[in-house]
C-alpha cells in the first residue's frame, strides 16, 4: 500500500492558450499541444513569483513540457520556453491578434484530438506576427496583419472540416455568378439570390469578398500577403469570417471587440 506508484508521464511541444488562477498558488492551464491536441493541467505553485515554470507557461508561448498523468486532472511537472514570440507581447496590436486566434483555437478544438496542420497553423501564424513590420509599414502594416487574420480564420475553418462552400450554391447548387450572393451558416456556404429564402439570416457578401476567401483557401499567405485589399472589402470580410465563425460556435468571440478597437476596423 505505501509503496510509491511510479507517475506515469508524458511530453510534448505547446502553445499556451490561456491560463485560470486556481486556490492556493496553482494555476489552470489550456495547452494546444502538437502531439495530443488541447490539453488542460494543473500547474503547482505557477502563480508564485518565484515559480520556475510560471514564464514558460504564460499565454503567447511555445514551451516543451512534461506532465504527470493524474487521477482528474493532469499536472505539468516541467516546462521550457522555445518560443515566447517576445516582439507579440511588446505591441498591444499584435497581442490582440494574438488572444483573438488563441480564443479560436480554444474554443472550437477538443481535448485530446492532435491535429498538426492546426499546430502548424498556430505556430506559423503566431511566428509571422512576431515578425510584423508594424511600426515601419504604419497602415500598411495594419492592413497585412488584418489580412494575416482573415487567411488564419479560413485555414483554420478549413482544417475543422467547416470550410464553406463557395463554387456551387448551397441549396441549387448552381455554379455561384458574380452578383450579389448570401453566406449561410445554417447551409455551410454560399447561396444565390434565389435560394435566399432558405435562409433569411443569410448574410450578403460580394463578388470580390468571395473571391478573396477563395483566393485563401488555395494560397500561401506568401501570395495572399501581396494582395492589396481596400478598406471596404477588409471590413465585409471581417463580419462574414465572424458572422460563419460564430455560427458554428454557437456563441460570440469575446477577444473580437477588443481587436476591432485596437486595429481600428
Ligand atoms: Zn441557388
Amino acid at each position: 500500500m505505501l509503496a510509491t506508484k511510479e507517475k506515469i508521464t508524458y511530453q510534448s511541444l505547446g502553445i499556451i492558450l490561456k491560463t485560470k488562477d486556481l486556490r492556493e498558488k496553482d494555476k489552470l492551464v489550456a495547452i494546444y499541444t502538437s502531439d495530443f491536441g488541447k490539453i488542460q493541467a494543473k500547474a503547482i505553485g505557477a502563480k508564485k513569483i518565484s515559480s520556475k515554470m510560471a514564464g514558460h507557461l504564460e499565454p503567447i508561448t511555445e514551451s516543451f513540457l512534461a506532465f504527470a498523468k493524474g487521477k482528474n486532472l493532469d499536472t505539468v511537472i516541467n516546462a521550457t520556453t522555445v518560443n515566447n514570440f517576445s516582439e507579440i507581447k511588446k505591441k498591444l496590436e499584435l497581442q490582440a491578434a494574438a488572444y483573438y486566434i488563441l480564443e479560436l483555437v480554444d474554443e472550437f478544438t477538443e481535448f485530446l484530438n492532435p491535429d498538426e496542420k492546426i499546430y502548424n497553423l498556430l505556430k506559423n501564424t503566431l511566428e509571422r506576427m512576431n515578425s510584423f513590420p508594424l511600426s515601419k509599414g504604419g497602415s500598411r502594416g495594419v492592413s497585412n496583419l488584418k489580412i494575416l487574420l482573415r487567411f488564419f480564420e479560413i485555414k483554420f475553418l478549413k482544417y475543422l472540416g467547416f470550410q464553406p462552400e463557395l463554387d456551387c450554391c448551397a441549396v441549387c447548387q448552381k455554379k455561384i455568378r458574380p452578383q450579389k450572393n448570401y453566406l449561410s451558416g445554417q447551409l455551410g456556404g454560399i447561396i444565390c439570390p434565389v435560394c435566399r429564402n432558405n435562409d433569411l439570416k443569410s448574410k450578403p457578401i460580394s463578388a470580390e469578398a468571395i473571391k478573396v476567401l477563395k483566393f485563401f483557401n488555395q494560397s500561401s499567405f506568401k501570395l495572399a500577403e501581396k494582395l492589396k485589399i481596400e478598406k471596404k472589402l477588409e471590413k465585409e470580410l471581417k463580419k462574414i469570417n465572424i458572422y460563419f465563425l460564430e455560427f458554428i460556435l454557437e456563441k460570440k468571440i469575446k477577444s473580437k471587440d477588443f481587436l476591432s478597437e485596437v486595429l481600428k476596423i
